[in-house]
């Protein structure tokens, strides 16, 4: 074991998504990864395993499973040095006609799933004066996304957290650092995309000609490629003065700029 290796905890890593490519960026740059998923996607992370690769069980949503696959990566390697809160679902359709289940899912994973994470792993951060915690928000967290509102208000907690948490850590040595991408070419789009072309919403007649219309090919074509997304992020976060935020992809530097104000927080 070398235990010189910086070790990084990611979750959300299955195959087709940006955390798979996180994965392979943080580990390009010297990093000891764990790479973790729920139970149903676990098989796709054997591709990734490797000498400084290691896949692992974590359900963001559970707190057993947070706590118990915390405390696997602390007895095998005595610390976590950058925590990247990455896992995610969508709940795409009206906000007036979503499934208030899918709506919960949604806080429970992509907001609340980030503070478990927090909770077990900021403290003993603190305690070594030392760390850096990536909170992987969405550009339409600053930006209402009309058939997106339920996915947007749980990705303007993670800014809105992510925020107040860096302030918090700061003193204690531990960087927060929040990363917004734009529309990105991986499994939430693709899942958004098919839900949206399998539904007609009562709401909405021609709902689909709609999307097709106006939110089809030129955002499509423009979003990021995830590996590129990735890279980036990887990159600036293990710099030795990271940045605050990691704003990346088509448009998303101008909807920021005008969206927040706590930037110089
Ligand atoms: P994207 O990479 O575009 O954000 P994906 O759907 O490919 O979208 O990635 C989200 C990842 O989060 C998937 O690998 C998914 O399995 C994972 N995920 C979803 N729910 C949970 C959960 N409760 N705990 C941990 N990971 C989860």
């Amino acid at each position: 074991m070398d235990g010189t290796k910086r070790v990084v905890l990611i979750t959300g890593c299955g195959k087709g998504g940006i955390g798979y490519e996180y994965c392979k960026a943080f580990a390009s740059h010297g990093c000891y990864v764990f790479a973790s998923d729920i139970p149903d996607r676990l098989h796709d992370l054997a591709d990734l395993a490797s000498e400084s690769v290691e896949p692992l069980e974590l359900d963001v949503s559970s707190d057993e499973s947070v706590a118990a696959a915390v405390s696997e990566v602390l007895a095998s390697r005595g610390r976590i040095d950058v925590l990247v809160n990455n896992a995610g679902v969508g709940s795409t359709g009206p906000l007036a006609e979503l499934d208030l289940d899918d709506i919960r899912r949604a806080w429970e994973v992509n907001a609340l799933g980030q503070v478990r994470l927090v909770q077990a792993v900021a403290p003993r951060m603190a305690a070594r004066r030392s760390g850096r915690i990536v909170n992987v928000g969405s550009v339409v967290g600053a930006v209402a996304t009309p058939w997106a509102g339920s996915y947007c208000a749980t990705k303007a907690a993670v800014d809105a957290m992510s925020d107040a948490l860096r302030v918090e850590l700061r003193p204690f040595g531990v960087h927060v650092i929040k990363v917004v991408p734009g529309a990105v070419r991986s499994g939430l789009g693709r899942a958004n995309a098919e839900r949206l072309a399998a539904r007609s919403w009562r709401l909405y007649e021609g709902f689909e000609d709609a999307i097709a219309g106006r939110a089809g090919a030129s955002q499509v074509g423009r979003a990021t490629e995830p590996g590129v997304l990735a890279r980036h992020v990887a990159r600036r976060v293990l710099s030795p003065r990271p940045p605050r935020a990691i704003v990346f992809g088509h448009m998303t530097g101008l909807f920021a700029a005008l969206a927040w104000s706590p930037l110089w927080l």
